[in-house]
């Protein structure tokens, strides 16, 4: 394409977001212009969402027919203090401002902007760089859920405006595939590869998240009009072109659109493309690696790209969510069995392998060497709590609580400026591998942590038809309702997860009949519950305890949780985990920092001798000045001592290897790496 058509063609498309400019341009070397002008006329669609914008959730599962919980709105939950309140204050105040800075000065912007005229920037970054814009305003969103801040709505809205203006007559929106790349559009090959409808889908989920923060539809009609008028009339099932999901997330973008609009082909759309479609043909390792291309249910194993095979789950469960489609359901639960049995990480972390960015075979979870990316980790807490809303099962709540605490915490640094992509579960720093950066050309984590930490007071409580659900502990306020309309006000005080005492107060608008569902975490060795000083029965960890009563105002539910630091080994097929445990303690996964040891300690000759009381081998001091506060672990470890022989790679074996005292320091998992970063590891050599 010459420069002077490039120019023709900016001054079109800028034009074309004011509609009324359209009309005098040339016709004929533009025959879309002529779509795009009825295109822009077009009524906008009636939305039949219910409920309103203001109270759906990170879901709005509030008519999905095979949904047994549903999502309360992000807003109804006040996060007041405890663990998660500085996370996501720093998360508002330095990470999403400072991310939105990094996008701005590393040409993302510009990308929307080159192409209104408003910047002569070349185009920057990968084929997905658009879906970094969206995942920060899906961010914005969450966090604009939480309440208004008028500087940061004020910066979502001009870059929404920028996102908006790009958008073509055809309903086309894409920053990569303009120009010369243009002709590459929708090709199959560019379907595999260019990421077209995984930024789309992160356009709709972000649009969404501010849809119902705001009520404003700009970017959520955006959304609108690249699905129906671009996707549907054009792609699907013979005779309309053939769909493959390169990198799977608009399956989950579609179904909450369709949740939306009431639109069913949106919903057909996504199963569709769940399904693969065998006219574009690919070989076996391409649709492994993509975790799609051919039909989800043929699926035996969790295997391939994780975020995509994390993100294919979580689109097929809100398949199985609307349709109730049994074989969604059968394969989900084999992946599922797979995963948790086989693939996944002390710490919720999956995919082991850096090549690929994929899942290993069964038991291949290396350390140092693990991937772990951060939005992987994020990817199976979206997908388990979508498993759980389909069940009320608290095994999903468990994967989830493991994920968040541990491999999707550790990602963003206690600052809130730096990000891990990997999160390796050992680390030696001589290998000059930089583990938290502020900025990643690939740079899907940083924002994706944002938008996780923005929406997490929605992950707190679901109600279902009989009650409330409290997945989650921390200090925190729901003001919302049970299903029948009953105003409900749920109060949380608890120094959860370092100690397991939570005091929930439950006020009713009105005396009334319902159960409240209390999770036992999995970890537990045992838990009281009682009710106004009342013991209630049958407690019991890895499940929810129903408490069906008649709740007044003021009731005081009790929830108390031995916290002990339990020693946890692998299974020995683990081979990098042989004759290693972890440490926990609640939910944490704790780990050992080089810069936390006595001096002139070699990490990797250290082990620990948990002795018959495994509790009692370690010690705990609460640190208010250590990284943010937070309960460190003393444990009298022994450190081996080798002679010079045992320096070489290979010598031989004898049974008496001296040991001495060294006491060792540990601390969760999450922190690493926030100080310098020294060498780490959460599995440690165990001494008998
Ligand atoms: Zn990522």
């Amino acid at each position: 394409m010459t420069e002077s058509g490039k120019i023709s063609r900016r001054q079109f498309v800028a034009s074309a977001a004011s509609l009324a400019a359209v009309s005098s341009l040339p016709l004929g070397a533009f025959a879309e212009t002529q779509v795009s002008a009825s295109a822009g006329e077009r009524t906008t669609v009636q939305l039949t969402d219910s409920p309103g914008w203001k109270d759906q959730g990170i879901e709005n599962l509030s008519k999905s027919p095979h949904a047994k919980l549903r999502d309360i709105p992000v807003r109804a939950v006040t996060i007041t203090g405890g663990f998660w309140a500085p996370r996501r204050e720093i998360n508002v105040t330095r990470s999403i401002p400072t991310m939105h800075d990094l996008l701005e000065a590393n040409g993302r912007m510009d990308n929307f902007r080159r192409l209104t005229g408003k910047s002569q920037a070349p185009q920057k970054g990968p084929v997905f760089s658009d879906s970094d814009v969206y995942k920060w305003t899906e961010a914005a969103g969450f966090v604009l859920q939480s309440g208004d801040r008028p500087e940061l709505r004020a910066m979502a809205e001009k870059l929404i405006d920028e996102v908006v203006a790009v958008q073509e007559p055809s309903g086309y929106l894409n920053t990569y595939y303009q120009d010369d790349r243009k002709s590459l559009r929708m090709l199959p090959q560019t379907q595999s590869t260019g990421h077209e409808l995984y930024n789309m889908g992160h356009m709709l989920q972000g649009a969404i998240a501010y849809y119902r923060a705001t009520g404003d539809r700009k970017l959520l009609d955006t959304g609108i009009r690249f699905v129906d008028d671009f996707l549907i009339p054009n792609y699907g099932p013979a005779p309309k072109k053939p769909i493959v999901s390169g990198h799977p997330e608009i399956e989950m973008g579609l179904i909450e659109l369709y949740r939306i609009t009431g639109d069913k082909r949106q919903l057909e759309l996504a199963g569709y493309i769940l399904g693969g479609d065998s006219r574009i043909e690919l070989p076996e390792r391409r649709t492994i690696y993509m975790f799609s291309g051919t039909p989800f249910t043929a699926r035996t194993k969790m295997q391939g790209h994780a975020v995509r095979a994390m993100y294919a789950c979580c689109g097929a469960t809100d398949y199985y969510l609307e349709t109730g489609d049994a074989r969604y359901w059968e394969t989900l639960n084999t992946l599922w069995n797979d995963m948790t049995g086989t693939k996944m990480y002390v710490t919720g972390g999956v995919g082991s392998r850096a090549d690929g960015e994929a899942f290993g075979d069964a038991y291949e979870l290396p350390n140092f060497r693990a991937y772990g990316e951060s939005c992987a980790a994020i990817g199976n807490m979206m997908w388990n709590w979508r498993m759980l809303a389909a069940t009320g099962d608290a095994k999903f709540t468990d994967v989830m609580e493991r994920a968040l605490y541990n491999g999707i915490n550790s990602g963003m640094s206690l600052d809130g400026t730096l990000y891990c992509y990997r999160n390796p579960l050992a680390f030696d720093p001589s290998t000059g591998d930089k583990i938290r950066n502020p900025w990643y050309d690939v740079t899907c984590c940083p924002p994706n942590l944002e938008r996780t930490f923005g929406s997490l007071p929605g992950y707190f409580y679901s109600t279902s038809a009989d009650g409330l659900y409290v997945h989650f502990y921390d200090d925190c306020e729901l003001n919302w309702h049970l299903e029948n309309g009953t105003g409900l006000k749920v109060v949380q005080k608890t120094n959860y997860p370092w100690d397991g005492n939570v005091d929930i107060t439950v006020t009713p608008a009105e005396p009334s009949d319902f159960t409240l569902y209390m999770r036992i975490p999995g970890w537990a060795d045992r838990a009281q519950v009682a009710v106004n000083g009342k013991a209630v029965s049958g407690a019991s960890p890895g499940q929810y305890l129903p408490i069906r009563r008649r709740w007044q105002a003021g009731d005081v539910v009790q929830l108390k949780i031995d916290v002990v630091t339990q020693v946890v080994e692998a299974n020995p097929r683990v081979a990098d985990d042989t004759g290693r445990v972890a440490i926990q303690r609640g939910p944490l996964i704790y780990c050992l920092e080089e810069i936390d040891q006595p001096n002139g300690t070699v990490l990797s000759d250290v082990a620990v001798h948990p002795g018959p009381h495994p509790a009692e081998a370690f010690r705990t001091e609460f640190r208010r000045d250590l990284l943010g506060g937070m309960i460190v672990l003393h444990h009298e470890g022994a450190l081996y001592e080798h002679e010079t022989s045992e320096k070489l790679l290979y010598s031989r074996y004898r049974r008496d290897t001296k040991t001495k005292d060294v006491a060792l320091t540990f601390i969760p998992y999450y922190a690493w790496a926030n100080r310098q970063a020294t060498f780490m590891q959460v599995w440690n050599l165990l001494l008998t």
